[in-house]
């Protein structure tokens, strides 16, 4: 694979940078709505995302016939890059565009692709994942929320937790227990929720970090169509699995980086000092690795490969750069983080980050579960024991 930027690839950059500088609030600004969590952030992604659209710059590497501009993931990062130097983000969309998208591009309906589709790529519809249940986290497949058939259609009874914006969404793409007389990989269904259905309750759940983007969503009876079926009735682990993968791939870039850490050494005299410039030098290269491993998983996403195992290789890698560059930060600022109160300026935003860090290895599974991945897929070590079939799990 040849990492080489073409001059394709350096002239779109320059040219996203400037429609940037033109068009995108400073960090800090009173517009910078990165500063705000919850629904004030969920409003300005909407809108961002809009502002995008009608620019031409959403769906960078979305095939042209789904509205996107139809270039390779070298472009998509390079635009990403840039704009995490501004007051904006995409971040609300992560599971909508990020993952939704592609996915409803390989299983979905033309149906499901004309509906929601372009709707994403305008930033009208936020999307939320109800997979993770309080019984089913890393054990995904051993999930117990039921879609029961009925004519016409479905009704869906059971309790999701960990569901990011999910007080914010129009959708959710819901994971269920279709048949429970089948194994537990198999007699799952994958279906669009529409937000507004009656019979669904949210609670937020308060982080550590300050935001409550995590939700508790209770259903009770709630009613479905059939045509809210995504991919095959029963196939729905193959269709999670296709989202998982986008999901497992991506390592986020709207963290603070080298330098931010450079300005507060240099802010605090420290620049010249031996173990700050180790400290900083090591993050750098922690950095570089990342840049070089993302480029890798976009670039199969492309081309529609799978990941694969390099997948759990960036979330085990992000994870780990991110406390320790976390940790640089605090080590540069000491009580000056610690006594932050708004996002206002540096501290703040690396004591989010550091109060965030942590949620990192725990997202789109748990460190043990990558490293389980990597030695069964990638280094081919004996299989860990499998636990006994759902029918006697789930009774
Ligand atoms: C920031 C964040 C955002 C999230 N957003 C969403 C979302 O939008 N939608 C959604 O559906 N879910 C979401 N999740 C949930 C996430 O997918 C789960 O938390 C994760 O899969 C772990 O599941 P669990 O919390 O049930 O932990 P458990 O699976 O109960 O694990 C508990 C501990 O046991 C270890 N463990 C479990 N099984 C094994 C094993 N086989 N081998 C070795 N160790 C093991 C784990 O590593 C962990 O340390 C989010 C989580 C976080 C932190």
């Amino acid at each position: 694979m040849d990492l080489h930027e073409s001059e394709d690839v350096v002239a779109f950059r320059a040219q996203a940078a400037a429609w940037l500088e033109a068009h995108a609030p400073r960090k800090g600004s009173v517009d910078d709505f990165t500063i705000g969590r919850d629904r004030a952030f969920v409003e300005g992604c909407r809108r961002w995302q809009a502002t995008l659209f009608d620019a031409g710059w959403a769906g960078i590497s979305w095939p042209t016939e789904f509205g996107g501009l139809g270039r390779t993931a070298l472009f998509d990062l390079a635009f990403r890059v840039q704009q995490a130097r501004f007051g904006v983000s995409g971040a609300a969309f992560d599971v909508g565009i990020g993952m939704v998208g592609p996915t409803l591009m390989v299983h979905g309906t033309a149906q499901q692709k004309e509906r929601h589709l372009p709707s994403l790529l305008r930033g009208r519809e936020v999307w939320c994942q109800m997979f993770s249940e309080p019984g089913a986290g890393s054990d995904l497949a051993g999930l117990s929320t039921e879609a029961r058939r009925r004519p016409g259609g479905w009704v869906v009874n059971g309790q999701k937790v960990w569901t990011s914006y999910a007080r914010f969404a129009d959708y959710a793409i819901l994971l269920a227990r279709s048949d429970r007389a089948q194994p537990k990989h198999r007699g799952l269904t994958c279906f669009a929720l529409d937000m507004r259905t009656r019979g669904i309750e949210i609670h937020p759940i308060r982080q550590m970090n300050g935001a409550a983007e995590f939700n508790q969503v209770f259903l009770t009876d709630v009613a479905l169509p059939d045509d809210a079926v995504i991919g095959e009735v029963d196939g729905g682990w193959t269709v999670a699995n296709t989202m998982l993968g986008s999901e497992r791939g991506l390592a986020g870039d709207e963290w603070p980086g080298v330098p931010e850490l450079i300005e507060i050494a240099r802010n605090r005299g420290l620049a010249a000092d031996p173990l700050t410039r180790q400290h900083i030098a090591a993050t750098f290269v922690g950095q570089e690795i990342l840049r070089y491993l993302n480029l890798r998983v976009q670039s199969r996403l492309g081309r529609a490969e799978p990941v694969g195992a390099l997948a759990s290789i960036v979330n085990l890698f992000f994870a780990d750069h991110l406390r320790r560059s976390a940790t640089v930060a605090s080590s540069l600022l000491g009580p000056e983080l610690l006594t932050a109160r708004s996002q206002i300026g540096l501290a703040g935003r690396w004591q989010y980050h550091l109060l965030t860090a942590p949620s990192v290895r725990i997202a789109s599974g748990t460190d043990e579960i990558q490293r389980n991945i990597l030695g069964e897929r990638a280094l081919g070590l004996p299989r860990e024991p499998r636990p006994e079939p759902v029918a006697a799990t789930l009774t």
